[in-house]
């Protein structure tokens, strides 16, 4: 085998619930994921060592080293297999750097599956799910895909069945927002309000939304309890919402961390008519249209392979 690729989607989550902070500093949380069809590309080959190049969303921003969330699935599938982690790793990324849409997470599951059908692993997926669970809360979604509930701090799974396909229009800041950073924004701010964390659980409308295929009331059900948080420091989203609710989206809310904004739109052609009302607002960079659930990683007829693929990072 000379090399193998695997697209991997984007997540929104339609609600984020964050409890208490857990003994061991992670939040507990509840949250409902769901796989839009933004995707990035992991191709892996065999090298002489593990080196990884980036094209497209965050090329030059994305990091090369032992940082980047592939680089690290990739030492620990071969540390776990016994083999030699010699491959060259190339990303093509379509979701956004940074924007609350686990795209370092879904590098990491791609990583793992295209790095254990090139070695012949036969790793099972749900082995690959638990190992993807320790470079990252988010990863083993971006592997499951589909519309999942995720309680503990977010990587035990339960699929969620939904019916019909939804669209979504993702507003796409400049620069991103730092996880850890919201996250404590979001204590900070129920420190000062002095009120009792609550205890997060799934909400029972949006669930039935999602049984029901009802755009309408799924919009009116979305929840993030990390947008105060996000919008604290990134003040302009507020905008970024209201121009895309003034649009006619049936919901709108700050995907995960942020500052990707995410509105739910009745059909295909609302969903163009609110990214091009985003758009003319100016107050976001791009937008992206998108339709959810989509499956997880999997792995897909190698590209061809691209010129800028030969400049390698990592040593
Ligand atoms: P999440 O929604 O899981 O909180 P996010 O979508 O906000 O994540 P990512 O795109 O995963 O954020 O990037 C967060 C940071 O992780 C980036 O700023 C980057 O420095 C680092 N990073 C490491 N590996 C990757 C990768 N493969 N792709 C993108 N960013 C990566």
């Amino acid at each position: 085998m000379t090399s193998v690729t695997v697209l991997v989607p984007a997540k929104v989550n339609l609600q984020l619930a964050v409890g208490a902070v857990r003994p061991d500093g992670y939040h507990e949380l509840v949250s409902v994921f769901h796989a839009v069809s933004l995707f990035d590309e992991v191709t892996v080959r065999p090298a002489d060592r593990l080196t990884v190049t980036v094209e497209g969303e965050g090329e030059g921003v994305v990091p090369l080293d032992r940082s980047n969330l592939a680089v690290r699935a990739v030492e620990l599938l071969a540390d776990r297999l016994g083999q030699r982690p010699d491959v060259h790793v190339h990303l093509r990324k379509g979701i956004p750097v940074a924007g609350g849409m686990a795209g370092g997470s879904a590098d990491a599951a791609a990583a793992l599956l295209a790095c254990d059908t090139l070695w012949r692993g036969a790793t099972p997926r749900e082995m690959l799910r638990r190992l993807g669970a320790e470079l990252g809360s988010d990863v083993p979604f971006s592997d499951l895909g589909g519309t999942a509930i995720g309680t503990g701090r977010g990587e035990r799974l339960a699929a969620v069945p939904s019916v019909g396909r939804f669209h979504w229009v993702f507003a796409l800041a400049d620069g991103g927002l730092s996880t850890p950073a919201v996250y404590g924004e979001c204590d900070r701010l129920r420190e000062v309000a002095g009120e009792p964390v609550p205890v997060p659980a799934p909400r029972e409308e949006l669930v039935a939304a999602l049984r029901a295929g009802d755009a309408a009331a799924l919009g009116a059900a979305m929840s993030n309890d990390l947008q105060p948080a996000a919008l604290s420091l990134r003040p302009a989203l507020r905008d970024t919402l209201d121009a895309g609710r003034a649009a006619g989206a049936l919901g709108a809310l700050v995907s995960g961390s942020g500052p990707t904004c995410a509105f739910l739109a009745a059909d295909e052609a609302a969903a163009k008519t609110v990214a091009v009302a985003l758009e003319e607002s100016g107050t976001c960079r791009t937008t992206r249209v998108a339709y959810g659930p989509v499956g997880g990683a999997k792995v897909v007829p190698t590209p061809r392979l691209r010129t800028n693929e030969s400049t390698p990072g990592v040593g």
